[in-house]
């Protein structure tokens, strides 16, 4: 009998935290990496922000918070979602945890049982299928391509439903191809599941700030569907807040309820710093405040800029994602060439080519779900993106 339980042996580690600690090793070895494999912002967190967590502190914020999260976070929550979103809740439909990951393994915990079926629509969030499983649950993953943007049908989601099917999760703005769904789009797949009221939507809403093309849509917004849909949201991307950890749902009762009992049985509440913190950053109007367009400004340059690069290395098929801050290329031309020493076989030894070679951090895109791709985020200044992909094409130009 091993140590380690099936469960965890089972686990796939999370290959953006893997590539981003194998950067940081070999910059402690002196090797001068160029990270872009992780999501995210190399921005520092706003003034404002900063200064509401040091304020915490110094009034007393250090005991045990309520296991959702602090009533008055809550509450503005419930009006961002009113402000910015024209949505309805009320504060005992919302549950803060530690980062949208936690908040989106306490659905699946909460909402499967074993062999209960969850539909995502691929490339997907590196974590959704590994948290499927943990809950005991059983990923169904359907494909989508580069030349429709990487966007899922309705036809395809009805086509993947079964009598075991309890979710669908999706993210929109998408990591990791930055598409973002129109609302049409939107209204499309929620008429096709309002035929289906066991099957909860769980919409990931995290980049809902990095978006280039215009306001956010969520799928909540329609009436038809709205008890059926779980908004995950959070403060790490819009608001470069990752290392606060603090994310959030909107939920209908039931679930929340069973969140916060799930949660409570592990975690407890957030932490309270970061609460105070988050409170700040969500009670600012993202449409006027400074700090947020001048970051949402930045990482539109920026992925003009990596395109406008990209495009020169002959193998690399792109498209113009409006949303997030990363691009996902279709790399198949590369697949079967070599360097005389290593054949490129599929996206992981790419990406090792080009750590290795070029010494950039990408993340392959089998870890998507995608594995004719890759993956390479942009939240990093404009001199280390000329510099990644001048090296980028250097070591791809050795393939043939
Ligand atoms: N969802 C998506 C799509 C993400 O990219 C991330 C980033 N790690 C998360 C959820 C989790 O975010 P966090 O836990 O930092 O709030
Ligand atoms: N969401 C980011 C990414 O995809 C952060 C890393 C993670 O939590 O997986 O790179």
């Amino acid at each position: 009998m091993g140590i380690i339980s099936n469960r965890l042996n089972q686990l796939t580690e999370s290959a953006t935290l893997a590539m981003a600690q194998k950067s940081r090793e070999l910059r402690d070895q002196g090797i001068d990496v160029i990270n872009l494999s992780i999501g995210e912002p190399d921005f520092d967190t706003p003034e404002f922000i900063k200064n509401a967590a040091k304020q915490a502190l110094d009034e007393n914020y250090t005991h045990y918070p309520p296991v959702p999260g602090y009533l008055e976070l809550r509450e503005s929550i419930v009006k961002k979602l009113r402000r910015d979103n024209n949505l309805e809740y009320q504060i005992n439909q919302i549950v803060v945890s530690t980062g949208a990951k936690q908040a989106i393994s306490n659905v699946f915990y909460s909402i499967l049982n074993p062999g209960e079926e969850v539909i995502i629509p691929a490339p997907f969030w590196v974590s959704y299928a590994d948290m499927v499983q943990l809950a005991e649950g059983v990923p169904v993953v359907i494909s989508t391509t580069i030349e429709n943007n990487f966007k899922v049908t309705p036809q395809q989601i009805i086509a993947a439903i079964t009598p075991k099917t309890k979710a669908l999760i999706f993210s929109s703005p998408c990591n990791p191809t930055g598409t973002v769904y129109s609302k049409a789009e939107l209204r499309e797949i929620a008429m096709a599941l309002k035929d289906f009221p066991h099957i909860t939507i769980v919409s990931d809403e995290i980049y809902e700030l990095i978006n280039f093309n215009g306001g956010h849509e969520s799928i909540a917004q329609f009436e038809d569907i709205k008890n059926q849909v779980v908004i995950v949201n959070g403060v790490s991307k819009g608001f470069a807040m990752t290392g606060f950890r603090l994310g959030y749902i909107a939920a209908p009762k039931a679930i929340a309820d069973a969140c916060t009992k799930f949660q409570g049985q592990t975690t407890s509440g957030t932490n309270t710093i970061a609460q105070r913190a988050a409170m700040a950053a969500l009670q600012a109007d993202p449409k006027d405040n400074q700090d947020i367009q001048l970051m949402v400004n930045a990482f539109k340059e920026r992925r003009d800029l990596l395109i406008s690069l990209i495009e020169q290395i002959p193998g690399f098929q792109l498209n113009t994602p409006p949303g997030a801050f990363y691009l996902f290329p279709n790399i198949t031309s590369f697949f079967g060439k070599t360097d005389g020493k290593t054949i490129i076989r599929n996206s992981p030894d790419l990406v090792v080519f080009i750590l290795e070679k070029a010494n950039v951090a990408l993340v392959d895109g089998e870890a998507f779900g995608d594995p004719n791709c890759l993956r390479l985020s942009y939240a990093t200044s404009k001199e280390m993106l000329v510099e990644a992909a001048n090296r980028i094409k250097d070591a791809c130009s050795l393939l043939h």
